[in-house]
């Protein structure tokens, strides 16, 4: 039977959001996400475009019936088995009182800034930077403030220095390598900043693994600065953005205030098996991490070669451009079955590494997609 077709009508269903008493900051926001189209190459979201080995894939199968078991009841909420793992997947003498897990590190960030920020309190970054920031400040009616980058999308302590003098902020954000830009600095900078700031420093390394030193990370810090917070994820170099794991290493003092902060259980006893099993095969899943970065570094090239500016990346995306019309272009590539994504500077669009079946595509989509007179305009 159609449920639709005998439905009553049900009054609630009318009500317009501009009619509920919703938060006044929220009016007019729309939910935060890029794009999800079901097109042949998606190259949009920065994911690892391998799916976990048929191995792996049964091991997790494995320990999900094992959770199952016991589903009845609450899981671990200090998720101590998977802390330990992420600890010694990490290496840096890291313990799982160093770590902090979540549902991805957008949730692990979110939970410093419940601790670190609020009311009155300000969060600065450096952009152009990830989209979510702002969203981190917002949820936690943080003041968010962003200090635009040097030129070549860098950072330098004067830079650094004079934007903490100016808004004294309580939590600094710095991505690194950056999204979407790609650019990295070096973690000599990051100690200068841990040096002269007191606020907390949260670097987000969601990229680290793709990087051409991936043990050269603000990780190494971590013994001798009390306030730096180094965030990681299981959703791109890992190939598991679909299973929502993401953590950080700190202090441990900066461990217990998120423990304040997060909902009781919120790792499901599934989400802690699977990335469990995730550990345990980290080399193969992180097998395809080197191909993917060779893949991009070529990609730059090639798109250099069609004389376009690509900011040096050491992630497994980059940005290019600049485009008179990005959306134009966005959509000529879409049209030819290939998704990127409309963000970051004006005029530029950037693009994830694929396969190389996939990248072969885009080159020759955006070889059509772009305007004749466009390549290289604009770059005068
Ligand atoms: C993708 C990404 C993340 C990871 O988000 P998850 O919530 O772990 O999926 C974090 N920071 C940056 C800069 C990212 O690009």
């Amino acid at each position: 039977m159609n449920r639709e077709a005998t439905a009553v009508p049900r009054p609630a269903d009318r009500v317009h959001l501009a009619d509920l008493p919703l938060r006044p900051e929220l009016a007019g926001e729309e939910p935060y996400g890029a794009p999800q189209l079901d097109v042949p190459v998606r190259l949009n979201v920065n994911e690892n475009p391998y799916p976990p080995p048929g191995r792996i894939r049964a091991q997790i199968a494995d320990a999900v019936a094992e959770a199952a078991k016991t589903l009845n009841r609450y899981p671990d909420r200090e998720a101590r088995d998977l802390r330990a793992d992420l600890a010694h997947y990490l290496g840096f003498g890291l313990t799982a009182d160093h770590i902090w897990a979540a549902n991805g590190s957008n949730e692990a960030i979110m939970h410093v800034l419940e601790a670190f920020g609020g009311p009155g309190r300000t969060v600065l970054t450096f952009g152009p930077t990830y989209s979510m920031y702002p969203e981190y400040a917002r949820g936690t009616h943080t003041g968010f403030v962003v200090v635009p980058r040097l030129p070549d999308h860098g950072l330098d302590v004067d830079l650094v220095q004079q934007a903490v003098a100016d808004h004294r902020p309580d939590v600094m954000l710095i991505a690194n390598p950056n999204n979407p830009t790609g650019t990295q600095v070096p973690v000599a900078l990051i100690a200068d900043i841990c040096d002269r700031c007191d606020c907390l420093v949260v670097v987000d390394e969601a990229y680290q693994e793709f990087t051409e030193y991936p043990d050269d990370s603000a990780l190494a810090l971590l013994p001798n600065h009390p306030r730096l917070v180094v965030a990681r994820t299981m959703s791109k170099a890992f190939a598991l953005a679909g299973a929502r794991v993401g953590y950080l290493a700190a202090a441990p003092a900066v461990v217990d205030a998120c423990r304040i902060v997060r909902l009781p259980y919120h790792l499901s006893a599934t989400t802690q098996a699977v990335a469990r099993v995730a550990l345990a095969n980290s080399a193969a899943l992180l097998g395809q991490v080197s191909r993917l970065r060779a893949q991009i570094q070529q990609l730059q090239h090639w798109l250099r070669g069609q004389g376009l500016d690509v900011p040096p990346s050491q992630a497994n995306f980059c940005l290019f451009g600049p485009f008179e019309d990005r959306h134009a272009v966005w959509e000529a590539l879409l049209a030819r079955g290939v998704l990127v994504r409309e963000t970051g500077p004006d005029n530029y669009l950037r693009v994830c590494a694929g396969t190389p079946a996939e990248m072969e595509t885009f080159k020759t989509a955006l070889l059509d997609a772009m305007p004749r007179r466009g390549r290289g305009e604009g770059q005068a």
